[in-house]
């Protein structure tokens, strides 16, 4: 699923691209992903607005058009894809904006998972997801070792599930959330509370270096939007490869419905370590 380095260099390049431009159509091609808060119809509505500005907000692209806003939430498989009205339409076009200056802005979702809102422009909190946005990772100001701590105090839950919670942490899905233990060497199923200090440190700093090189690795790139660039990826994706640190193979393991790539040498799993389990032990 497209996560905040992939939406980030998308935003940066629609900005460039449709800001400014007026909406000339509307193509509904899979009206499931719609969700239209405001009466009236689709084309109607959105025909002959400007796109004022796009911006991410956790995992929502935002595109303002006056007093309505467009929040898309791309959810597992969409994306957006800039092309020509007359080219070839692919199959997995859930909705085009038809632009004024004759290209379009597609939104593309071949499970149909993802969620295109129409909303009043003011009334965001209503979407859920938008709701609460955590603290956003790349902002070293707010971002702090501190500030994370305290975060990570108030969690009795497992360190992965934590990670991936976007109204703590603005934002990480499970690829990044992989990718940020692996760069940790903290096993996705450990507890946080389990965690000593040392660790949520190392934490916080993987979040920072993971995130922030994975957007400047991406633009540098500049792919076409569509694409969804993860070949410089440690651990994700990399199941039965050798790790880059040791050598093991990276493992799958279930968390809580996700499957978590990792390496269980750079990543050991310290669960019930220490522990005297008094069940099996046998009375003298
Ligand atoms: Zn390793």
């Amino acid at each position: 699923m497209p996560e905040r380095p992939d939406l980030e260099y998308a935003v940066k390049v629609l900005r460039k691209e449709v800001v400014g431009l007026g909406i000339a159509g509307v193509r509904v091609k899979k009206p499931v992903v719609l969700r239209v808060a405001v009466p009236g119809k689709i084309d109607e509505l959105l025909v002959g607005r400007t796109i004022g500005s796009v911006k991410r907000m956790s995992h929502f692209v935002l595109f303002a058009l006056g007093d309505l806003e467009i929040a898309v939430s791309p959810m597992l498989a969409g994306r957006f894809a800039l092309a020509q009205p007359s080219g070839k339409q692919p199959a997995d076009l859930a909705l085009a904006l038809d632009l004024s200056d004759g290209s379009s802005l597609q939104y593309r979702d071949d499970v149909q998972m993802g969620k295109v809102y129409v909303i009043r422009a003011g009334t965001r909190a209503e979407v859920p997801g938008l709701g609460k946005i955590g603290l956003d990772a790349l902002d070293p100001r707010r971002f702090t070792r501190e500030a994370f701590r305290a975060l990570a105090a108030r969690r009795r839950d497992q360190v992965k599930v934590f990670l991936m919670d976007k109204a703590a942490i603005d934002s990480m899905g499970n690829a990044y959330a992989d990718e940020v233990l692996w760069e940790a060497r903290i096993h996705p199923k450990a507890m946080v509370r389990s965690l000593g200090p040392e660790q949520i440190d190392s934490l916080h700093d993987a979040i920072v270096k993971v995130l922030g090189e994975a957007r400047d690795e991406i633009a540098r790139r500049a792919p076409p939007i569509e694409e969804k660039v993860r070949d410089f990826l440690a651990v994700r994706g990399r199941h039965g490869e050798p790790c880059r640190r040791c050598g093991t193979k990276i493992r799958s393991a279930g968390v809580h419905g996700h499957d978590a790539d990792m390496c269980p040498t750079c990543q050991p799993d310290h669960r019930g370590k220490g522990i005297v389990d008094w069940r099996k032990l046998k009375p003298s």
